[in-house]
This record gives C-alpha cells, structure tokens and sequence, in this order.
C-alpha cells in the first residue's frame, strides 16, 4: 500500500460506514460524534435534547464535509429507537456502528432502605431497556448485511460496587450482562457487541451529579483516581468506542472495555 493511502487509510478508520450515536448530544455521545465524523462516518445523532442535537449535527456537518442528521430518540421508547435505526437506513442506506450511549445517573446518596420504586425503575428504563432496544433494533437492521458493531456505554459501575447508586449500579452491571449475551447470540452473524466502560468524566452528567463546577469535578475524580497526572475525557471515551467500532477492533467481541486508570484493579469492592 502506497504511504499516502496507508496514511489516510489510518486517519479515516470508519470511512464509508454508517453510524447511529444515543445520547449525542452531550457530553461523551458529542464527542464520540465529531470523532467518528473526524474518521469518516456518516452519523445519526439521536437524543432528547432537540434544540443541542441540532446544533451539534450543524457544527459537525459545516459546510457539507460530513454526513449527519440529527433524530429525536427517547431510548426508553421503542417506536423511537425503532424509528432512528430506520433513519439511519433510510438516509445511509445500511447501518454499520451502533453506539448505545445515553445515560442517567441518580442522588449516590439515596439509601437502598429508602428509595422509591419509581425512581429505581427511572435509572433501569434508560439504562437497561434504553441499550436493550439499541441492541435489539440495531441487530436487526445488521443481521442481513451479517456484520456490524454494537458499543454500549457502561462505566467502571459495572464491575464495582459503591463509584454510584445501587439503581446506577445495577444498570451498568446490567448492560455488561446484554453485551455478554448478545455477543454470544449475534456473533453467528458477524456482529460484534461490546462496551466501553469509564471512569469519571467531567461531563454535565457528572457536574450536575456532584454538583461541582467542571474544573472542580475534574479535580475531585483525579483524587480517587489510580492514575495520577492524567485528566480522563470525553475523547478518551471516544477513541475506545473507535477502536471498537474499526476494523482494528474486527475480533474483539463481548468485552468490556474499562477506560478507568486502573481504578477497578485498584478498587475491587469501591465503596
Ligand atoms: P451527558 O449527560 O453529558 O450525556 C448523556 C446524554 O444522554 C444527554 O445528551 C441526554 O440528553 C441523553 N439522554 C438521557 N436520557 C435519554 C433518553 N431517555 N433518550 C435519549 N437520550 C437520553 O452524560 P455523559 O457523561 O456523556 O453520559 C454518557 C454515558 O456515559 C452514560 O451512559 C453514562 O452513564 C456513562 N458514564 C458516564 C461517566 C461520567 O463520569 N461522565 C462515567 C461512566 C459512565
């Protein structure tokens, strides 16, 4: 291969492929977006947060250098994901990257003896049925093409108990729990299922939970963190998913992919 293509062939790792990102709007899902736009995707952002997922697809479109639409998509409601897997078909014409990403976290504080059902069921639809209904519908538009990549954003609460909430982290436990057994149902079909599982990002998911300015969050994770002298970000979550999502990742299959600085070797029963 000439050094010009190789070249391109390493900045550009998803060109030609098409790609559906929930919960793109902030935080990780955005910057996994202008990172798999970067690389050459064509992308469908779907999120709740209309009014930013529209100035998101505009920022990363420009002037017409990528391919990007923006959907609105509750995960908790199948009509919805059914509906973005669909345009991403419709507009794309196949759909090769699933990144099943959106997330609530609730109050760390709330007492297994007092919290309420709602708001334990709240954390589950979102986190749990939200990237079950990514896997399923993405699956199903992949199964013909008999290939594709299913990514779902855990976190380093998959694996620990006490970073979060038990309702936080049941549902990370969880989603490790659908992509182990979707790995092993769909890898028949070419399709790989994995996730990718952080430790602490300053996004407004995180600043809102701590209640802390960015600069402030940031500060507070690095504290706990195992590896000192290095700031974990959005990015970091991203070129995960891209490793996972490229050809370079083609046989990694049902694993877990902790972006955590040793933070779960070092903390086995956080907490
Ligand atoms: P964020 O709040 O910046 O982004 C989450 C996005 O998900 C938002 O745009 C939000 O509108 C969207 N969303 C929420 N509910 C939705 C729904 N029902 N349907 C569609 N979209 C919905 O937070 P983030 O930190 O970027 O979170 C992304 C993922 O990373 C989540 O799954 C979260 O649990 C996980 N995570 C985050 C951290 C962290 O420290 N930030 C650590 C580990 C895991």
């Amino acid at each position: 291969m000439a050094i010009t293509s190789l070249l391109s062939a390493v900045s550009r790792r998803l060109e030609g492929k098409v790609a559906l990102i929930t919960g793109g709007a902030s935080g990780i899902g955005k910057r996994t977006a202008e990172v798999f736009a970067h690389h050459g995707a064509k992308l469908v952002i779907a999120d709740v947060q209309d009014e930013l997922g529209h100035s998101i697809r505009q920022a990363i479109a420009g002037d017409g250098q990528n391919d990007v639409t923006y959907v609105h998509c509750d995960v908790t409601d199948e009509s919805q994901v059914k509906a973005a897997v669909e345009k991403a078909v419709k507009a794309y014409g196949k759909l090769d990257i699933m990144f099943n990403n959106a997330g609530i976290v609730n109050d760390n504080k709330t007492r297994i003896i007092d919290n309420d059902k709602a708001d334990f069921e709240r954390v589950l639809r979102v986190n749990v049925t939200g990237v079950f209904l990514g896997i399923k519908h993405a699956a199903q538009a992949m199964i013909p093409a008999r290939g594709g990549s299913i990514i779902s954003t855990a976190s380093v609460s998959s694996c620990v108990g006490g970073a979060a909430s038990h309702a936080y982290a049941c549902s990370k436990h969880a989603v490790l729990g659908l992509t182990r057994n979707a790995a092993v149902e769909l890898g028949q079909f070419g399709i790989r299922v994995n996730c990718v599982s952080p430790y602490g990002v300053a996004t407004p998911l995180a600043t809102d939970f701590v209640g802390l300015s960015e600069g402030e969050t940031e500060k507070m994770f690095g504290s706990l963190a195992n590896l000192k002298g290095v700031t974990l970000k959005a990015e970091d979550i991203a070129n995960a998913a891209l490793f996972l999502a490229s050809e370079e990742g083609r046989y990694v299959s049902g694993h877990n992919l902790l972006v955590d600085g040793g933070f779960t070797i070092v903390n086995p029963s956080f907490g």
